[in-house]
């Protein structure tokens, strides 16, 4: 995780300070646009696979470099990268 500034106004500001967690809110935002915009593409994206071993869960994405150092949602360990799927 790497920080970053951000300049608010005086309602924005507010509205931040009632997230409970405002970093991982901007961060899960980020995360919805991006999405977005990939169902717009080709729908033919390589997706990259990662897997936790103590949960035995999968995750997938169409960025590698997420993938790479993926955190599990439920241990938030490191999850070991598969590579791609096809
Ligand atoms: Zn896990």
């Amino acid at each position: 995780m790497r920080p970053i500034n951000v300049t608010l106004c005086s309602t924005t500001w507010e509205l931040a300070k009632q997230k409970a967690n405002f970093s991982g809110w901007v961060r899960r935002k980020l995360m919805d646009e991006q999405r977005k915009q990939q169902k717009q593409g080709l729908g033919l994206q390589t997706m990259y696979e990662s897997f936790c071993e103590p949960c035995d869960l999968w995750y997938d994405s169409s960025i590698e470099e997420k993938m790479l150092m993926f955190m599990c949602h439920e241990c938030g360990k490191t999850c070991k990268y598969m590579g791609p799927s096809q």
